[in-house]
């Protein structure tokens, strides 16, 4: 965000929780959320990240240390939420592992943990979620441009964002009498550490700029990029919004 940039307190009054919150997209989803009025929780898989993001984030935040794909952490989650706020009007259901491996080296623990954490840790992420929602809230899940196109050694990783799209659709109805709205959102290629650890090295390089040169904007996006179209669909601004999947992806999966 610049400095010069005013901030909208469109989510003045709300509590949010965002799970992968100490780190890249999460991490910077949390700053703009509290920058626009929200107290939010984060969670996150190491104990010094989530503090370190707390630190950083600096007020209207608490962190909750915690895996996913462990469902009596997401308990303990949603046990500290109840006891400090009482109530939830906003998940961000953040969290995901992106591991490349083409079809012939696919393993069976490759496939389970990704399942296990970007697929069944979203799913009760939402589930254990819902006694604490307040009727009219939204709920945004992280997917991908990937659950719509075809990279080579990404199809596990594909499949899981495929069936988390999938879930916006089918909670859209579920949910529809408590008037919850779910919408996926879809980001391309962000500048975050998953992306920073595939890029590097010579191949690496090669590899983003072959990609980017296929992008109509031609560039990495940056982590609050997301942050502000995910604040969108948190707020009342998105109101009449829902079951969809925004697109932040520089046009990569729209040409
Ligand atoms: P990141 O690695 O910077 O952040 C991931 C976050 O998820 C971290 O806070 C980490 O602690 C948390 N996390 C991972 N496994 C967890 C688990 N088992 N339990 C709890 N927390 C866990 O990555 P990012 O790029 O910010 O990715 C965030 C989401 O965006 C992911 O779902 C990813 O698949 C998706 N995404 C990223 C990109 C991109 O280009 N960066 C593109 C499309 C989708």
């Amino acid at each position: 965000m610049t400095q010069t940039e005013s901030i909208s307190k469109r989510l003045d009054g709300k509590i949010a929780v965002i799970t992968g919150g100490s780190s890249g997209i999460g991490l910077a989803t949390a700053q703009r959320f509290v920058q626009e009025g929200a107290y939010t929780f984060i969670f996150g898989r190491g104990q010094s990240e989530v503090d370190k993001a707390v630190k950083d984030i600096g007020k209207n935040v608490m962190g909750v240390r915690g895996d996913v794909s462990n469902l009596a952490d997401l308990d303990r989650l949603y046990d500290m939420v109840k006891q400090q706020k009482g109530r939830i009007d906003v998940l961000f259901a953040n969290a995901g592992i992106l591991e490349f491996a083409p079809l012939g080296s696919i393993t069976e623990s490759q496939f389970d943990k990704s399942f296990d954490i970007n697929v069944k840790g979203l799913l009760f992420t939402v589930q254990k979620a819902l006694p604490l929602f307040q009727d009219g809230g939204s709920i945004i899940l992280t997917a991908s441009v990937n659950a719509s196109t075809g990279f080579e050694a990404t199809s596990v990783y594909s499949a899981t964002k495929a069936a988390v799209r999938s879930f916006a659709r089918c909670w859209t109805v579920d949910l529809k009498q408590r008037k919850i709205r779910v919408n996926a959102i879809s980001p391309g290629p962000i500048d975050t550490p998953m992306t920073r650890s595939m890029v590097q090295g010579e191949s690496g390089q090669q590899l983003k700029n072959k990609l980017l040169s296929t992008m109509p904007l031609g560039r990495m996006g940056n982590p609050d990029e997301i942050a502000k179209a995910v604040s969108f669909l948190a707020s009342d601004d998105s109101s009449y919004v829902t079951g969809i999947e925004l697109f932040v992806d520089g046009g990569q999966a729209q040409i």
